[in-house]
């Protein structure tokens, strides 16, 4: 067991990890654990007079996957797209670059680029936080559990009424799978470990976010946000000289936008926490090992 399993193992912690936070209310989280079991109220219609509100002035962090959707839906490269419809942003529970979703004006509490006034123009392809609304996903780490719990939170905003239509009752499993939620999350969920381990660590006052070096948080954004410029990682540095991947994966990597980010996933937990998601070629370890000796002064 690693020092950050024990550590985490001793201790309960929550992590909010995707929620849309709109700017006008302070607190709008409903404190109440809600399962895949239980029931929420909510109903949104386009004749409610808050139709579009909630597209204004959103705190929305885009995932891997909202950016891999959304630059496939415009035809445009991932790099492009994060240039036209992102600003570079600091997760600060765990101090990780992110890209957020640009809001127009000035101030950032304008419209989305993708709202109309019919609505979501890229409702198909629209971010996982958007999906999940009025519903936020937060992770917990039980003291004394090996694994951790995902629950959901409900996001009452003063301005939306969709939580005051009576007999709009949703199990929370329904809601999700009628938002279309799995297919992000089985791409996501690597990179959504990966938050909550560098968060939870932060939070126990750990070593990460403070001395994760600059070159490691570039790789993190690039494997977070620009699948083009993975893939040439990938295939056009010595990546796959080092580790072990077996000749059909690396095939289908050259294609497969969704498996690549998952390897990419893989990468990063094994750069930053060690786990055995992807090993190093035998040559290279031993290489590896020689050279840690010596820089240790031992023979
Ligand atoms: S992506 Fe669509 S649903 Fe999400 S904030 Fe923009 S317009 Fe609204
Ligand atoms: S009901 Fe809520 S989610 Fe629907 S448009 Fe109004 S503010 Fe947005």
């Amino acid at each position: 067991m690693s020092d950050f399993e024990r550590i985490m193992l001793e201790k309960e912690i929550e992590v909010d990890i995707l929620e849309a936070n709109r700017l006008e209310d302070e607190n709008p989280v409903t404190p109440v654990r809600l399962t895949p079991e239980d029931s929420f109220c909510f109903v949104c219609r386009r004749e409610s007079s808050c139709w579009n509100k909630c597209c204004h002035g959103a705190d929305i962090t885009l995932t891997p996957y909202d950016i891999l959707r959304l630059s496939r839906r415009m035809n445009v490269r991932s790099a492009d797209f994060l240039i036209q419809f992102t600003v570079p942003a600091i997760w600060d529970k765990a101090d990780l670059p992110v890209a957020k979703l640009r809001m127009t004006g000035e101030d950032g509490k304008g419209a989305c680029p993708f709202m109309t006034e019919e609505g979501c123009s890229v409702y198909e392809d629209r971010p996982a936080t958007c999906r999940y609304y009025p519903l936020g996903l937060a992770s917990v780490k039980m003291k004394g559990a090996e694994d951790k719990d995902e629950f959901y939170f409900l996001v009452k905003e003063t301005h939306c009424e969709g939580h005051n239509v009576e007999g709009a009752d949703h199990l929370v499993s329904e809601f999700r799978t009628d938002q279309g939620i799995d297919p992000y999350e089985a791409v996501n969920q690597g990179w959504i470990d990966i938050l909550m381990k560098m968060a939870s660590w932060k939070t126990v006052g750990g070593p990460f976010g403070q001395d994760i070096s600059a070159q490691t948080q570039k790789m993190f954004f690039m494997v977070s946000t620009d699948v083009d410029a993975l893939r040439r990682f990938v295939f056009e540095t010595k990546f796959l000289q080092s580790y072990e991947i077996n000749e059909e994966s690396v095939e289908n990597l050259r294609e497969d936008d969704e498996a690549l980010l998952k390897l990419g996933f893989d990468w990063m937990k094994h750069v930053l926490f060690d786990d055995p998601t992807i090993n190093l070629k035998e040559r290279v370890l031993q290489e590896a090992i020689v050279k840690a000796r010596q820089d240790m002064g031992v023979a």
